[in-house]
């Protein structure tokens, strides 16, 4: 059930990209249809924070840091398009994932851009994946995953629907990205340049902007619905031991064959820093 969900996924993701890509000069070029941002509160998320490192335990790139250098660079591009921005934290503070949820509520006209980067105990995993839930958030999922995937050297790993809680408690539309994995040595090594770091925040803010123009670009009959994309399993991470997560690591991979190039327990390693 859970491995047919994921090929189903991978399957719509790669249909879904590949009608993106051949809409990509339209979108681009038209210049119209990106929107000039004079009404939309853009409320952006860097993940984690203070004590709240993210990534894996040992794991060498702190997350939190990646997440604010990136979110700050967005702030910094999206303000000078005209949006106004408001930021989660702006500074190495912990925030609660409520509080978070709160400031995103607090805006009527307003989208809810949370950045992640990936980490797994496996080093050879790597990719850009988003994130969406509410069937209104698929648009700008389908946008900002356009462009960043678009725009990095990793793998693309899809447009993913899970019910995250800052995913599922948010009145708005709600995106978070994973900006590749800092376990692998190679997108860590990208991750910690800054030029690599600021052309992350240009894909996210050119999604931002693009968030109506990517979608529409073809009719309403060949976009991805939210039904279409089906919501993949998740775990409470604030209610995982440690001991139930590596028991179900073994398991996974027992059952998993040699040529599949992740696991669901890499999923859940890899949201463990996002739910606790
Ligand atoms: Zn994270």
């Amino acid at each position: 059930m859970i491995r047919r969900n994921s090929f189903r996924i991978r399957l719509l993701a790669a249909g879904l990209l590949m009608l993106l890509a051949g809409t990509s000069y339209a979108a681009k070029s038209s210049r119209s249809s990106a929107d000039d941002g004079s009404s939309l509160t853009v409320v952006i998320d860097a993940g984690h924070g203070g004590h709240d490192r993210g990534g894996i335990p040992g794991q060498r790139v702190a997350e939190k840091d990646m997440t604010l250098d990136v979110a700050l660079r967005l702030r910094n591009i999206l303000s000078a398009n005209g949006y106004n921005v408001v930021m989660t934290r702006s500074t190495d503070v912990f925030v609660p994932l409520g509080g978070r949820v709160a400031i995103a509520n607090s805006y009527r006209n307003a989208v809810f851009v949370c950045i992640h980067f990936n980490a797994t105990p496996r080093s050879g995993a790597s990719g850009i994946e988003t994130y969406f839930y509410s069937r209104e958030s698929l648009p700008l999922a389908s946008a900002i995953h356009y462009y960043v995937a678009g725009g990095a050297p990793s793998e693309n790993r899809g447009v993913r629907r899970r019910g995250y809680y800052v995913l599922r408690k948010t009145n708005v539309p709600a995106v978070l990205v994973e900006c590749g994995f800092l376990t692998n040595p190679t997108e860590a090594a990208y991750a910690q340049t800054t030029s690599y770091r600021q052309r992350l925040a240009e894909e996210i803010a050119a999604g931002v902007r693009r968030r109506n123009a990517v979608g529409s670009a073809f009719g309403t009959t060949r976009v991805a619905t939210a039904e279409s994309i089906p919501l993949q399993p998740y775990m409470d991470q604030t209610k995982v031991a440690s001991s139930k997560k590596s028991r179900s690591h073994k398991k996974s991979a027992r059952k998993k064959k040699s040529s599949s190039k992740r696991s669901d327990s890499e999923a859940r390693a890899a949201s463990s820093d996002r739910e606790g």
